[in-house]
């Protein structure tokens, strides 16, 4: 029997007549039902924020960041629990699913230490000018699947810490482990600083237009940005938008092959290759190109494919239909194209259940296959030859995107001197998918817009407000 799970609104749990059934992909079973939201509910979960804004605004950062910490170990606190509900609406094994969660309580725990301070930028005998942060006010928060729990707290924290009151819509593929850790935070927040409603895709561009939110801060695809960033606009909302990315790794031809094998493979399929900093483009130098190819291939030949509550599943499902067939057919556009497979491409089992898509590594595809020039967001690693450090360059510069990347290289000086020529937000040298409560983290071209994480994250959240006193006025 599935499970039902109501949404926070103004501190408390409510639900609708009507739901939307969440699906495990493990298994394709129904395990839960969430309140498909409306207008009516989004306009009382608004008004809720809009009413805990005008106090939420006035207190200090001490009582705010109290209150981070609160949620910060109520996830902590709670951690099996959440995690086996996690891995049963997202499909990501156990482990991971536990990564994910500390992940979201070490970032939210480390950004309470951020501040806004005032900065004085005139001190004269004429005047005295002072630079302060207030909050926007309401925020609309809007999250995707691929990491459910970590994005919904990625925005709920720094609303929460600039002054601003929060309604976060989880995506209707993956809303449980939000809305039970909705349920453990009722009484840790004051009422109506965050709530949590659930609904179909039609409930986003409500939350977008809504005439008494400020802002919205997205996490999702770039063509949903796109959308929101145009809804957004009619009433000039401060938008911050984190998208799709199409990474490249650049790996040098100084590496020890066979150390870093497992670390690029980990780079395209953690949690099944669906990460927006996965790295979904490697370029090898040719002259250890087939080496560490072979290193790569036969390292995928002992991670187990499975369902993520099984032990050993190193690679869980695809999180929803939609995007198992998209993967499918990218991986049919190869085969039809003749592409050469190191792994996977054979026929897979189409009668069993669970939306599985077996680890997929491709030997030197072109530039132009669909599965590199396109975000696959699946467990699929195209590898490719290059010859120069220029020519991988331009080719991993060659994108609309432009998340993040990363260099391979004993040579650090060198290392750097690449990453610096990437056209992307975040560069690694020698390692992967590392954010930093302290950096900021936003996407170049059309991978985003402003950026989270860290004091460049928090202030857009805010409004400067300059405020001058005349010392030496005539009044
Ligand atoms: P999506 O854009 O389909 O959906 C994201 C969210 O937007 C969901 O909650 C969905 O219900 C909602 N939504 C859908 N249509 C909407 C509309 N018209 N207006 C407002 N909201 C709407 O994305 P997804 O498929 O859930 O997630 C996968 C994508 O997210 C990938 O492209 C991935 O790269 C990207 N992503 C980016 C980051 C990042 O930080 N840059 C992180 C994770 C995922």
């Amino acid at each position: 029997m599935p499970t039902d799970y109501a949404n926070l609104v103004d501190g408390e749990m409510i639900t609708t007549e009507s739901w939307v059934d969440v699906v495990n992909p493990a298994t394709e079973e129904v395990i839960g039902r969430v309140p498909a939201c409306g207008k009516e509910e989004l306009d009382r979960a608004v008004a809720a924020a809009r009413k805990a804004f005008n106090s939420w605004r006035k207190t200090s950062m001490e009582e705010r960041r109290e209150v981070v910490l609160k949620i910060s170990e109520t996830i902590k606190d709670n951690l099996d629990e959440l995690k086996r509900l996690l891995t049963s609406e997202q499909g990501k094994p156990h482990h991971q699913a536990k990564g994910e969660l500390l992940g979201a309580a070490g970032m939210a725990k480390a950004q309470s230490t951020l501040s806004l301070d005032e900065e004085v930028t005139e001190d004269s005998d004429k005047r005295l000018s002072r630079t302060r942060r207030v909050p926007v006010g309401v925020v609309g928060g809007i999250v995707p699947w691929n990491f459910p729990v970590s994005m919904a707290v990625q925005k709920i924290v720094p609303a929460l810490l600039s002054g601003c009151t929060i309604v976060l819509k989880p995506s209707p593929f993956t809303p449980l482990a939000t809305l039970r850790l909705a349920e453990l935070i009722k009484d840790v927040v004051p009422a109506g600083t965050v709530n949590i409603i659930t609904g179909h895709d039609e409930l986003g561009p409500l939350i977008t237009e809504h005439p008494d939110i400020d802002k919205i801060t997205f996490t999702g695809s770039t063509a949903t940005g796109k959308k929101i960033m145009e809804g957004a606009s009619k009433d000039l909302k401060r938008i911050t938008l984190e998208l799709g990315g199409n990474d490249a790794s650049i790996v040098l031809p100084d590496v020890d092959v066979e150390k870093v094998a497992e670390q690029l493979f980990w780079s395209s399929f953690m949690n099944a290759g669906q990460v927006c900093i996965a790295a979904k483009r490697v370029y090898i130098h040719e002259d250890i190109y087939d080496a560490l190819s072979q290193a790569i291939a036969d390292f995928a030949k002992t991670v187990k494919v499975g369902d993520g509550a099984q032990q050993g599943t190193a690679v869980g499902p695809i999180q929803n239909k939609k995007q198992y067939e998209r993967v499918l057919e990218l991986i049919q556009d190869a085969k039809d194209n003749g592409y050469k497979f190191l792994v996977g491409g054979e026929e897979g089992d189409p009668t069993g259940s669970g939306y599985y898509v077996p680890i997929t590594i491709l030997d030197n595809p072109p530039e132009d296959a669909r599965i590199v020039a396109e975000e696959q967001f699946g467990p699929v690693m195209p590898l490719m030859k290059f010859a120069t450090e220029d020519e991988a360059i331009a080719r991993a510069n060659a994108s609309e995107y432009g998340l993040a990347g990363a260099v391979w290289t004993k040579d650090a000086d060198k290392g750097v001197a690449i990453a610096e020529q990437l056209e992307t937000g975040t560069v690694w040298v020698n390692e992967f998918m590392q954010l930093s409560p302290f950096s900021p983290f936003g996407g170049h071209k059309q991978s985003g817009f402003g950026a989270e994480y860290g004091k460049e994250g928090l202030l857009e959240f805010t409004y400067p407000q300059v405020i001058t006193v005349r010392r030496d006025a005539a009044v």
